[in-house]
């Protein structure tokens, strides 16, 4: 037992109890939230390195909550998975990317690709390739245009459900990339037997990239994995320009990060997109 003070004791007690009362009270609104309008998309550039060409963005989700106003997906989507919204929001998350991918690809003379971030609760829960097929056949979305980002955490179980939607979504031609890859607890062996199309490479790895040698060589591994499994890297978190020479250099091919731009609206995605068509 805890020996320092009655006071005190009670006083942990009582953020605790706080706490756990915002988080109920948080899972109510959220229950809410999708058909209040209250959710929103904002999709950050995904470029080919070097010469900076758009290849699409990635879907980063933020709810307009009525009284505490923006919140970021840190701050909800622990919330949504406990009290399974996440079910809800993630269809819901998948449908928007879509309808936002046919959009686009119809002002592109290139491909445009839209990543959706899937949490490894949602595969639990919910049958994510059904999910989207739903949401391919609703919106007229082209499979190639979507990308589905995991974490590894999701492929240390090995379960067979997971498996099998992973196996169901590639062989819909949708992509799956590995997200903050380098960063869990896994083995790589998992690359060898899941279908992944794609790395991308955690902030953590590139924010000293261009100080730090034995970042470099870390990143240079990565691209080099990469390369040997036909796997497309992208470099995230990318801020300098001299971070981005030094991932040229290393040879990676793709790049997101606020240099090339930060998560905008979906209409100011549109704009400049018709900008760059004209
Ligand atoms: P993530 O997938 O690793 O997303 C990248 C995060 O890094 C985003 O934060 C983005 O705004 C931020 N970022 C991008 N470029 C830079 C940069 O140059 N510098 C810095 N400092 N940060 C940068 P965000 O939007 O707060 O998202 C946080 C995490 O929330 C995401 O990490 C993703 O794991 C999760 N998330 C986002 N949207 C969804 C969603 O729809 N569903 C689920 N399940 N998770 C989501
Ligand atoms: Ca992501
Ligand atoms: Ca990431
Ligand atoms: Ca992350």
């Amino acid at each position: 037992a805890k020996r320092n003070g009655g006071n005190r004791f009670c006083f942990h007690d009582a953020a605790a109890a706080r706490a756990a009362s915002e988080r109920l009270e948080l899972g109510h609104a959220l229950r809410a939230a999708r058909e209040q309008g209250e959710l929103a998309l904002l999709f950050q550039p995904i470029v080919a390195l070097p010469g900076g060409q758009l290849l699409g963005a990635e879907a980063l989700l933020r709810w307009d909550h009525p009284s505490r106003g923006r919140l970021a997906p840190d701050q909800f989507i622990g919330v949504a998975e406990a009290n399974g919204t996440i079910v809800d929001i993630g269809a819901w998350v998948i449908a928007e990317a879509c309808r936002c991918a046919v959009r686009w690809n119809a002002l592109a003379s290139m491909p445009l690709r839209v990543s959706v971030n899937v949490s490894a609760r949602q595969f639990v829960m919910n049958d994510v390739a059904q999910t989207v097929r739903e949401a391919l056949a609703a919106t007229g979305c082209a499979a190639g245009w979507l990308t589905v980002e995991i974490t590894e955490s999701l492929l240390l179980e090995d379960s067979f459900p997971v498996r099998r939607s992973l196996e169901d979504l590639s062989r819909m031609g949708v992509a799956i990339a590995i997200d903050d890859f380098g960063t869990g607890y896994s083995s790589m062996s998992y690359l060898g037997k899941f279908p992944i199309d794609m790395l991308k490479i955690d902030r953590s790895f590139v924010r000293d990239v261009d100080g730090d040698a034995k970042m470099r060589a870390l990143v240079k591994a990565i691209v080099s994995v990469a390369g040997a499994l036909s796997l497309e890297v992208v470099a995230e978190g990318i801020e300098t320009q001299a971070q981005a020479d030094t991932l040229v250099e290393l040879g990676c091919g793709k790049a997101q990060g606020y240099l090339f731009g930060r998560p905008m609206p979906g209409a100011s995605f549109s704009e400049s997109l018709e900008l760059a068509m004209h």
